[in-house]
């Protein structure tokens, strides 16, 4: 066995958010070893180009300087090295990007992404990795969180980690600092949640409610869950949101209000929705880490690596992340009900879902998704939103057509089982494929209209056959503009003009700032007054600022927009809705 590349990361000067990582390679190329960061970190699909943080890289052997040659964005070479001694490469890295996709450094902690800060030694990537974290000279107390196994480190301790590959080191994010730690055990698993940032949550029901949506899930997939221990590390801020999978852990950013309080008794909107992210995490550690399409496996780290499939990866995964939280108990099927009619109204908002398939959508994450303008609504549809609109209609076609018999776990499970666990790429068919296979069904039609298409879903009749009813109306009474707007101060911003509406038939746009009504001023605060004494169809002059030039238009007034998705369920008990819904219709 060949000696493992040997990774130090040590904070060089927290203050400037600066850290020094080295990366040696005991036996170098010797036509000349290049060395790359990722331009992208798996889960999040946007080329970030993390080596522009590089602000210092030198290489040495033997001693001596090597020189480096810069080869592309992302790679450096090392010239070739007379004898055949390791290579060491030493890089000051910046970090000052808190988000859960880069790497954060400051006196008082260190969030760090692999992809932010291990190069990768090109043709070495197989090769296992060793790693030595330094304990910073200017923190005492400091812990270490991260699912990278101990390889001497004591837990949460400083000292050595290893990863079997280039692929493992960068796939557990670690945080170094205060945090507070809590655990609990699932699939007979023990489970931490290590939250850094000022906090007062309580944890033991955080933890007893976690523990029941991540039982549900080991459950829907089959024990003993695919890690020996997982890691949720949240960070508390002010305000935020914001998570990315790995294979044993997730790095979460929060609003500490939307952590439950020891006041808190019944479950709040901010609360559900961080339950549901961690959820929604937590199902990526079968669904796409594992399950993955085979348009990403392997990852190419230099480049966009595009499939078809990331309505299954994240809507299927945005399907499940609230229903685990009503099957497990944790809420409510009223409450249930409720985040679907969102993600309904959602999707029911984008007149983009009429020009773009779910097929599309996902293929061009990369250049539209990840890089929304004042146009997405109309020229694009989110596969997070209407793919888990597909898997509602997907369970609830099969368990229909199949009386009960078939459901979506159950292709969840057949997927775990051919992919999951043989590591075999997911064709851009498969999934259409498992699911007839499994239902024994025909699905052409569902998956050409459903993904290839754009027309909307029959949700209503499907809903009603399961005892929920939707219903569409408006939520106010004043016309509609067709618009969406972003108040800036006292000024009301046209952030996006709907295809076909009232804004854009009198020819407005998008960036345009709105000044007047019929000559009476518009702010944010007076827009709905001033509409609400109007009439559709009547006809208004609208003056706005375009750049810095007023103009002024006659605009014919829309209905009320039908903005409101209602989601209820019927009277009596209904087999066929408790069977989908389960847990309890009202949560201990
Ligand atoms: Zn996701």
């Amino acid at each position: 066995m060949s000696a493992p590349i040997h990774y130090t990361l040590a904070l060089l000067d927290p203050a400037a958010h600066l850290v020094e990582v080295t990366c040696t390679v005991p036996d170098p190329d010797p036509a000349g070893q290049d060395f790359a960061l990722p331009a992208w970190i798996p889960g999040s699909y946007l080329i970030r180009d993390f080596a522009r943080q590089i602000v210092h890289i030198e290489a040495r052997s033997g001693g001596r300087r090597v020189p480096l040659t810069k080869r592309d964005s992302h790679t450096w070479r090392a010239a070739p090295t007379r004898r055949a001694a390791p290579l060491t490469v030493r890089c000051t890295v910046y970090c000052h990007d808190l988000s859960v996709r880069g790497a954060h450094v400051d006196p008082g902690h260190a969030f760090l992404n692999g992809t932010s800060v291990f190069l990768r030694p090109l043709g070495r990537e197989a090769r296992a990795c060793t790693l030595d974290l330094a304990p910073p000279a200017h923190a005492a107390g400091w812990r270490v969180a991260t699912t990278l196994p101990e390889d001497g480190a004591p837990r949460h301790g400083f000292g050595r980690y290893r990863a079997a590959d280039y692929d493992e080191l960068i796939d557990h994010p670690i945080e170094m600092g205060n945090f507070t730690l809590a655990t609990f055990t699932a699939g007979g698993v023990p489970h931490e949640v290590a939250i850094s940032g000022r906090h007062d949550c309580d944890s033991a029901r955080l933890c007893a409610d976690l523990a029941r949506v991540c039982q549900w899930q080991i459950d829907l997939f089959g024990a003993p869950p695919p890690f020996a221990r997982y890691l949720f590390l949240v960070s508390a801020l002010g305000d935020g949101y914001g998570g990315l999978e790995h294979r044993a852990s997730t790095a979460l950013l929060c609003a500490r209000h939307d952590l439950p309080g020891a006041a808190m008794r019944e479950a709040g909107d901010g609360y559900r929705s961080f339950l549901g992210l961690c959820s929604h995490e937590y199902f990526h550690a079968w669904n796409v880490k594992r399950i993955r399409p085979a348009a990403l496996t392997p990852y190419d780290l230099q480049r966009p690596n595009h499939t078809t499939l990331l309505w299954a990866f994240e809507g299927f995964t945005s399907y499940y992340d609230d229903l685990a939280l009503c099957r497990a108990g944790v809420i409510g099927h009223a409450d249930y009900l409720a985040l679907l009619a969102r993600t309904i109204r959602n999707v029911a908002q984008t007149p983009g879902r009429f020009r773009q398939t779910l097929a599309e959508s996902s293929f061009d994450a990369w250049t539209r998704f990840y890089k929304p303008d004042e146009n997405t609504p109309n020229a694009g549809v989110s596969y997070y939103a209407k793919g888990a609109l597909v898997a509602l209609a997907l369970d609830l076609t099969l368990r229909r057509r199949s009386g009960g018999r078939t459901r979506l776990d159950d292709v969840m499970r057949a997927l775990w089982q051919r992919y999951g666990l043989t590591g075999a790429g997911v064709p851009e068919d498969g999934i259409r494929t498992i699911a007839e296979e499994v239902s024994g069904l025909d699905l052409g039609s569902f998956f050409r209209t459903a993904v290839h298409g754009t027309r909307d879903l029959p949700l209503a009749p499907l809903l009603a056959a399961f005892g929920v009813r939707l219903t569409q109306a408006a939520s106010g009474t004043a016309p509609g503009l067709g618009v969406k707007t972003a108040a800036d101060g006292n000024e009301l911003r046209l952030a996006h003009v709907f295809t076909g509406g009232a804004a854009h038939r009198a020819g407005l746009s998008a960036g345009d700032v709105l000044v007047a009504l019929d000559g009476l001023r518009v702010t944010p605060a007076s827009l709905d007054r001033l509409l609400e004494r109007r009439r559709p169809g009547e006809t208004v002059t609208v003056s706005a600022f375009r750049r810095d030039e007023l103009i002024a238009c006659p605009l014919v007034l829309d209905p009320p927009p039908a903005d409101q998705i209602t989601l209820r369920a019927t009277r009596g008990r209904h087999p066929a809705r408790d069977a989908w819904l389960g847990g309890t219709a009202h949560p201990d």
